[in-house]
């Protein structure tokens, strides 16, 4: 049965000059000086055409101070359930109303129609999500939000560098949100940026962060541990003769202590008040991390949009799949190549049994979750993605070969 077996389905995406970047800045007892915070502030704002970019500890705080600044306490907030339940827990926690919007589950992103239709007296702001790096359909959104005065935030945590129409997001609104977390296309294994052209956003934001204490190198260090365990276990030969097999019988044999250490966001709970723990500011060597990957960013989303290329050719005649739209533009910069089969459990498995490494996505309908049903919607559209997405892998280490035999074995699965 096992003949070959694949590159993993994720390798993130560190060099080793994250790592002796940091061991460096470590031993010589440089973590907090120099001024790369700023000045990778002043690259990411100039690079996407911000007027101003601010470091965050992680996106969602972000987007948890974005929501403070432009909602009202207890205003209301159109945004999609299909994300993470931190992110609704920052709306929470930032003391607004989570109004959920379903997706089109063609794009896995907000539809604006229906945004049109819950926008009532109590909406203050517009929440997003350009997920899986596509763009939202910014010229409908900026319209709906300017006709009912309504802030605009974007959650560009997946979609670093996209652009609609030429247009980098995260710049659309009043405040974008970018994630550096682990296992985003930049990876400063946590940490984030909001960039914003507003001037009273900036000003307010800046001011409540410099009282925050700085990220603990501790806490910084057992990350990048937990990162480097990543690389190691995720290396082609030694996940090839041995990762691969474990978590592959794990799956098929529903163990589930080991199925656990591959999934995220297992327990979703509600909060109201903010960890205290999110409330760092980012080390001048974190920033550096950061900046030694910017280099390449472009390079990558072209690598990923052939990846992207290959899948759409080798797919695009299976009737039963929804496949994204192919768009080499830049406004999809395929930061996975979702997929959504209809029964995804017989297709993974079918996958696994042929010496593929796949995933569903992990993001759930949050509209659904017990833990918000005190605002529950109902969104068909975001329970069927949630339901049926496959993440198939893009990253520029993967290999268009191991592309290309994903598609012949979901081909086969289909009797194709
Ligand atoms: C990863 C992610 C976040 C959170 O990013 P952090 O940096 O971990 O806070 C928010 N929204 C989306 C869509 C994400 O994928």
């Amino acid at each position: 049965m096992f003949f070959s077996s694949s590159n993993p389905r994720f390798r993130i995406y560190t060099t080793p000059s994250s790592y002796a970047s940091v061991a460096k800045d470590v031993l010589t007892g440089n973590v907090r000086s120099g001024d790369d915070c700023s000045v990778l502030e002043m690259h990411v704002s100039e690079t996407v055409g911000a007027q101003y970019a601010l470091c965050m500890p992680k996106a969602r705080v972000g987007i948890f101070l974005a929501v403070s600044q432009l909602v009202r306490k207890g205003g209301k907030i159109i945004l999609s359930p299909y994300t993470l339940s931190d992110v609704i827990n920052m709306v929470l926690c930032a003391g607004a109303i989570p109004v959920f919007a379903d997706i089109d589950r063609d794009t896995c992103n907000i539809d604006p129609d229906q945004i049109e239709k819950l926008v009532d007296d109590e909406t203050d702001a517009v929440l997003i999500t350009h997920l899986h790096g596509y763009s939202c359909d910014m010229d409908r959104i900026v319209k709906i939000c300017r006709k009912n005065n309504l802030s605009l935030i974007e959650d560009a945590a997946q979609a670093f560098g996209a652009k609609f129409k030429g247009k980098q997001v995260g710049t659309f609104g009043d405040a974008g949100i970018f994630s550096f977390g682990m296992y985003k296309h930049v990876n400063s294994f946590f940490g984030g940026m909001l960039v914003t052209s507003n001037d009273n956003v900036y000003k307010s934001i800046r001011s409540k962060m410099e009282v925050f204490p700085w990220q603990e190198t501790g806490y910084f260090l057992k990350k990048m541990l937990i990162g480097l365990a990543s690389d190691i276990a995720t290396y082609p030969p030694l996940f090839k003769s041995l990762t691969y097999w474990i978590f592959s019988y794990a799956y098929l044999h529903d163990i589930e202590f080991l199925n656990r250490k591959v999934k995220v966001d297992l327990d979703p709970k509600s909060k109201t008040v903010l960890p205290e723990s999110y409330l760092r500011r980012m080390t001048p060597m974190q920033a550096r991390v950061i900046e030694n990957q910017l280099p390449v960013v472009n390079d990558n989303i072209e690598k990923r949009i052939e990846a992207a290329e290959v899948y759409h050719e080798g797919l695009k005649d299976i009737e039963e799949l929804v496949l994204p739209p192919m768009l080499s533009d830049g406004s999809h910069i395929y930061t996975h190549y979702p997929l959504q089969a209809p029964d995804r459990e017989a297709l993974i498995k079918y996958m696994i049994r042929n010496g593929r490494d796949v995933a569903v996505q992990h993001l759930r309908n949050c509209a659904d979750l017990d833990c918000f049903k005190s605002f529950f919607r109902d969104c068909p559209e975001a329970r069927k993605a949630a339901d049926q997405n496959i993440l198939l892998s893009t990253y520029p280490r993967y290999g268009l070969e191991q592309v290309e035999e994903n598609v012949r074995v979901i081909r086969g699965y289909f009797g194709k």
